[in-house]
């Protein structure tokens, strides 16, 4: 037995060396929406043999197959629940079509919101790690790279969205067949679908690449704040790279209740819509990171691919880094270095907490591989200079282009055109556990004053100036870094600040002096609504005979789409006793609706903790956290079960 086990992912792990998959032609139809029961799943692959072998396979998690042939012709095959393998006598150089159709129920990686109460009535996929096998047949293993040519049978009314770009669109009396084609290939993990229902605006890059921009129809005033930059970015960043954007269009694609901030599937960006923001809510959560981050992979993680997670940071630090350098370009020098500088912290503090890795450890944190990741690139960069940096990023894009890359693959480019042996930097940056910090603030305090001034500017350290610096000019970052070590310190002047010193203000100076009453009252106004929020809790909390008044000046506020500031007022309403007196069972139940299945997680999740707080989770709210449970979004699985735990033992 364990021979045959042996044998078995000795198989399974070194196909690579003895076969190339080259193009995928598939057509998948969305029976779910029963569009037509005669219409099947079909696929065709086309791939060469390297060297001879008695049998390939693919991976296909749970599937059921028919008609499974080789070059037309019948062909033994299995199909053991995880891969389809056909077994033939293969030898070296041939060229074959495999072709069959298939039957799929996918449990993970293609997930089906909104079906049984049509609330949102979204399909989308989410391919990393290996999942795209769960619905679509392919190649969990990222070094195989395929042209993947998608087609889709959908109802009409729905949007269709996938790689590459669309060649036809074909209407029936129920259905619509979407017909969509790539040019060059790719790992299977960055495959996407999007179904739903959309507008989109459309921007063309200085270069003529069409820019598309996806919103749900009810969301137009949204568009502009939540899609800011996009065009800036994307022509900054293919000037920055030095190498045209390598594929065919981009999309970008809001879904509900997505397993993460953003995925860069290739040509088609699937996003968080907690993400698309209106003109307030863009100050305080805005995509732009987000969106430049994913716009970044199109070249790092989908053009070259890291080999395997050792090499993870070839991603992931440079989606970062770049990400950075784009944001450098909207929003200036010292947002660019206050942020490098917060990311050097955070990676010190993982160290003081005895968790940090080399970043060259599979197992690393995200912030090692995001933030030091980016790290390496900006101290190779001071180290080397900004012409050798770039050019040998444009090197390296274009010999590894469309192929799998290691760590050593990047640093030799550099070295190269730098003429220097770059093995003490790799050791320092990359692989020693602990991260340079001191190193990192260094490069920081030499290129920028107003890091220097930050790092000057420390209360906890010396109190005597604390006061001028609230007074007089010093950058907002720090004069919020006062308020956060000495909120005591601040007078009503201090209120005559932008709105991220007005935001500490409201985070930091919980207990209000009576003096500042007016001045404090005016954050009801500012345009943010983590400010609003945290102003009307702190307000209606020390000043007990206002609360009505309080009240009645946000009862039109919603905040971002977790509905921040409308929670808190629903519960503060309830806690309020002489404000509308006669409305308080409607507004419990405005409260207790937003636990329901209609709404995303992160509303349903918060609406779960306000009414265990105010301990009014009865019987709708607890059978909505049953429902909860079995969401596919893991943290709200893991919070509803922890909180109908705690809920069963305090029956009382
Ligand atoms: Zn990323």
């Amino acid at each position: 037995m364990l021979f045959c086990l042996f044998s078995v992912s000795l198989t399974f792990a070194q196909q690579l060396d003895f076969v190339d998959f080259k193009r995928v032609e598939a057509l998948v139809v969305f029976n779910q929406f029963a569009v037509d029961s005669t219409v099947y799943n079909s696929y065709e692959v086309d791939f060469k043999i390297k060297s001879a072998t008695d049998s390939i396979y693919l991976d296909a998690v749970g599937m059921r197959f028919k008609h499974v042939a080789l070059n037309n012709t019948a062909v033994t095959y299995k199909n053991d629940g995880k891969h389809l393998i056909i077994y033939k006598d293969f030898k070296s150089n041939e060229l074959h079509t495999l072709s069959f159709v298939f039957f799929s129920a996918p449990k993970k990686a293609m997930y089906f919101l909104g079906w049984e109460n049509e609330a949102k009535n979204q399909i989308w996929t989410q391919g990393q790690g290996k999942y795209t096998s769960n619905w679509l047949p392919s190649i969990d293993d990222v070094n195989d790279k395929i042209e993947f040519d998608l087609s889709f049978v959908a109802p009409n009314g729905y949007d269709v969205i996938s790689n590459g770009k669309l060649t036809s669109k074909t209407e029936s009396a129920r259905s619509t067949l979407w017909e969509y084609n790539m040019q060059n290939p790719m790992s299977s993990y960055l495959v996407a679908v999007v179904v739903g229902k959309y507008n989109k605006k459309v921007e063309v890059s200085n270069s003529g690449i069409p820019l598309s921009y996806y919103y749900y129809p009810e969301d137009s005033l949204k568009v502009e704040p939540t899609y800011r930059y996009s065009k800036q970015m994307f022509d900054f960043l293919e000037e920055e790279i030095g190498v045209v954007y390598p594929w065919q269009n981009y999309k970008q694609i809001p879904v509900h209740d997505f397993l993460y901030a953003g995925m860069e599937n290739t040509s088609a960006t699937i996003f968080s819509d907690a993400f698309v923001v209106d003109a307030i809510g863009f100050n305080d959560k805005n995509y732009v990171n987000v969106n430049a981050h994913e716009l970044a992979h199109q070249w790092f993680g989908n053009l070259v691919t890291a080999k395997s997670s050792e090499h993870h940071w070839l991603q992931e630090g440079f989606a970062t880094y770049y990400a950075l350098l784009a944001e450098r370009q909207v929003f200036g020098l010292d947002y660019f270095y206050f942020k490098l500088y917060e990311s050097a912290q955070d990676l010190g503090k993982q160290d003081i907490a005895g968790v940090g890795t080399s970043l060259l450890n599979p197992k690393a944190s995200s912030l090692t591989f995001y933030q030091r990741g980016a790290w390496v690139l900006h101290a190779l960069r001071d180290k080397v200079g900004d012409v050798i940096f770039k050019q040998a990023v444009q090197n390296y894009l274009k010999k590894y282009q469309f192929k799998a890359v290691e760590t050593v693959d990047f640093i030799s480019e550099v070295e190269t055109l730098a003429e220097q042996n770059l093995a003490d930097f790799v050791n320092v940056w990359l692989v020693q556990k602990e991260f340079p910090f001191d190193a990192a603030v260094g490069v920081l305090k030499k290129q920028s004053e107003h890091i220097q001034e930050y790092i000057m500017v420390d209360c906890e350290a010396k109190t005597s100036k604390c006061e001028d610096y609230l007074k007089y000019y010093v950058s907002d970052e720090a004069k919020a870094k006062v308020i956060a070590q000495m909120p005591q310190l601040v007078t009503k002047t201090v209120f005559n600040n932008g709105l991220k010193v007005r935001q500490a203000i409201s985070e930091h100076v919980a207990k209000i002096p009576v003096s500042l009453k007016l001045d404090y009252e005016s954050l009801l106004e500012d345009e943010s609504y983590i400010t609003i929020e945290n102003a009307l809790y702190n307000l209606w909390v020390n000043f007990p005979l206002e609360r009505s008044k309080y009240l009645s000046k946000t009862k039109n506020v919603s905040g971002f789409n977790d509905k921040n500031v409308r929670l808190l007022w629903l519960v503060l309403n309830l806690n309020t006793p002489e404000y509308q007196s006669d409305k308080k069972q409607a507004v419990y139940n405005e409260l207790v609706s937003y636990t329901g299945v209609a709404y995303n997680a992160d509303l349903r999740r918060s609406a779960f903790e306000y009414l265990d707080v105010i301990k009014g989770c009865e019987e709708q709210c607890k059978s909505n956290l049953e429902t909860a449970k079995s969401h596919h979004n893991w943290r709200l699985v893991k919070f509803a079960k922890q909180l109908a735990e705690k809920l069963a033992q305090n029956k009382e």
